[in-house]
């Protein structure tokens, strides 16, 4: 199959949304992956096999090509191909149950956890499938967010009495990026609308991957750029989670993405999560942020993630001694280079600073989210989700239903 470089003719399939079935660019079987990936190992090519069948496997050629190496000890192997360390998922992921009870929107997809920001799940897709990903058995509100729905939830939180103290809204997914244009322009005009409504601007912050996925899309779609510049979004957050992610076309489509709306450039930021073996390394993640600084347009290092407990494959997986053992590596920087190390709990998140010290309080620490919320984070590497939820605002039947 024909390499997308730089400059080429545009395929149909490039300018319509990634998710079409027909997209040559999107790896969708595994024997497609063998054909682009020479030298698979059979039996782990029949392993593969088996565990995509219960987890759907996606990668785009731009990554296999481009990112990962040939070598079978390839740790981003493991990271993007489907392997046996996913059989031991515990399945759990109910990381979106607990939100308050009294959320500006009642849908599924707006999912709000603090009264000042919610997260929009605009679709459950993206470009490639991090065999990680905390959300990979697709618990989530299948398809892309329509037209009706994106109406429904901005009339909803029009009249929402908690709109007053909403100041973000986070575009997540899957990837909001790997939408066709058409959802992002309605969002666009939604949002506008909001903002007179409450006489201020709602900040919008995207969460993305696919510039590491699929850099040619944003690149070429005309109309994608469009409807990005009429969202305006306030900032980015990128998911890149290895030096060799930070590819040319990467550098290429945050550039693009600055210089969409120059009157007002969003701000770029990058996100990672840890994982033992592949980025569990000071030197490693400062490598990434010099590369991701070597482009013509600022990256701030913002989360550095402790693993989620559901998803993480457990090979990976990483003690919260260890992970604030990284951020002590990366704390002796200047401030702008320096990341915060959060914990990712169904209560919220919770930030832990490089010296605080980790108390065993009897087979738990005591954390506090950003709202001061108590969580008991066990000390092994799998968290409970059992523990201390009683203090928690949560919507009862979703509640009763993750139990
Ligand atoms: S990019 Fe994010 S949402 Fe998409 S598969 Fe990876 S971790 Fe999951």
């Amino acid at each position: 199959m024909e390499t997308l470089q730089k400059g080429a003719q545009i395929p149909l399939e490039i300018v319509t949304p990634a998710l079409s079935p027909e997209n040559p660019d999107i790896l969708t079987s595994v024997e497609a992956l063998a054909a682009a990936l020479p030298g698979i190992d059979p039996s782990r090519l029949n392993q593969m096999t088996s565990i995509a069948a219960k987890y759907s496997f996606r990668l785009p050629r731009f990554y296999v090509e481009n990112i990962l190496t040939r070598a079978a000890d390839d740790p981003l192997w493991e990271l993007v191909l489907p392997n046996d360390g996913e059989l031991y998922d515990s399945g759990t992921e109910r990381w979106d149950a607990f939100q308050l009870a009294d959320k500006v929107v009642d849908h599924p997809r707006w999912i709000q956890k603090y009264r000042y920001e919610s997260l929009l799940r605009v679709t459950d897709y993206c470009s490639g499938l991090c065999r990680y990903c905390y959300l990979k058995n697709r618990d989530v509100t299948p398809g892309t967010i329509t037209h009706a729905e994106i109406d429904n939830m901005f009339d909803m939180a029009e009249r929402s009495a908690g709109l007053g103290d909403l100041r973000e809204i986070i575009l997540s997914g899957g990837d909001p990026l790997a939408v066709g244009a058409g959802v992002i322009s309605h969002l666009a005009q939604r949002l506008r609308r909001l903002n007179q409504r409450v006489g201020r601007r709602i900040t919008v912050c995207i969460h993305t991957r696919e510039p590491v996925w699929y850099p040619q899309r944003l690149l070429r779609s005309t109309a994608m750029q469009q409807a990005v510049t009429e969202l305006a979004p306030s900032s980015y957050i990128l998911h890149v989670v290895h030096p060799r992610e930070v590819t040319p076309a990467l550098l290429e489509s945050l550039d693009m993405l600055v210089h969409l709306t120059p009157a007002r450039p969003p701000l770029l930021m990058t996100q990672h999560p840890l994982f033992r073996g592949i980025n569990n390394d000071a030197g490693v993640i400062t490598q990434m942020y010099d590369l991701l600084d070597s482009g013509r347009v600022t990256v701030m290092p913002y989360y550095l993630i402790h693993p989620f407990p559901d998803g993480t494959l457990p090979q990976h997986r990483l003690t919260l001694p260890e992970s604030q053992g990284i951020l002590r590596g990366l704390a002796s920087a200047p401030g702008t280079r320096v990341p915060l190390l959060t914990i990712p709990t169904p209560m919220g998140k919770c930030v832990i600073g490089p010296y605080e010290q980790l108390v065993d309080r009897g087979g738990y620490y005591l954390l506090h989210t950003k709202d001061g919320v108590p969580v008991h984070y066990s000390i092994g590497e799998r968290y409970n989700p059992e523990e201390i939820r009683q203090a928690i605002p949560v919507v009862k039947d979703v509640t009763a239903d993750a139990r």
